[in-house]
């Protein structure tokens, strides 16, 4: 699994500041594709070390971490994410470009998680007519609880 660049960025997770990390090789092809890079099987390896490179380096300012793509290897993502609840205490966000979660996500490394495709026309989180949602995890005795908090990217509209 390789990332091409990163961002600390506020509008991908609501209410944290995030250092998002664009994975490549992304096998969904959606159509009007807005980042046709990431396709591309390119950038640099996305390991533990590497990661702990990037979160250590901003860690005072970012409360989250979210892996932007990796539906080509959803098992390395998830083991990065516990990776990262093992050795900081931020928030982990997953975005997929899939229409379902994954048989392979694992909740409990996960806060937040995206699926849905981008279709040009429906747009991002952010459009009220987008096809895409974003959940909250929580885990409430053993099971894990998955609220749809997408409304929260349409406050500018409401
Ligand atoms: S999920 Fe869709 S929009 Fe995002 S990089 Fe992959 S093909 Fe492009």
């Amino acid at each position: 699994m390789k990332f091409v660049n990163y961002d600390i960025v506020f509008q991908e997770v609501p209410d944290e500041t995030t250092l998002a990390i664009n994975i490549s090789n992304c096998p969904c092809k959606c159509n009007g594709c807005h980042s046709s890079y990431l396709m591309q099987n390119i950038g640099e390896e996305l390991n533990e070390t590497a990661l702990n490179q990037l979160v250590s380096k901003y860690k005072k300012n970012i409360t989250c971490v979210a892996f932007m793509g990796g539906d080509a290897d959803v098992q390395g993502v998830m083991h990065l994410a516990h990776w990262i609840k093992n050795h900081y205490p931020l928030k982990v966000a997953w975005y997929s470009g899939r229409n379902e979660i994954s048989a392979n996500f694992t909740p409990q490394w996960v806060d937040y998680v995206k699926v849905g495709p981008y279709i040009k026309e429906c747009g991002g989180l952010e459009n009220p007519h987008t096809n895409q949602k974003m959940f909250k995890v929580d885990k409430h005795s053993n099971n894990f609880v998955y609220t749809d908090i997408t409304k929260q990217f349409w406050k500018k509209h409401l």
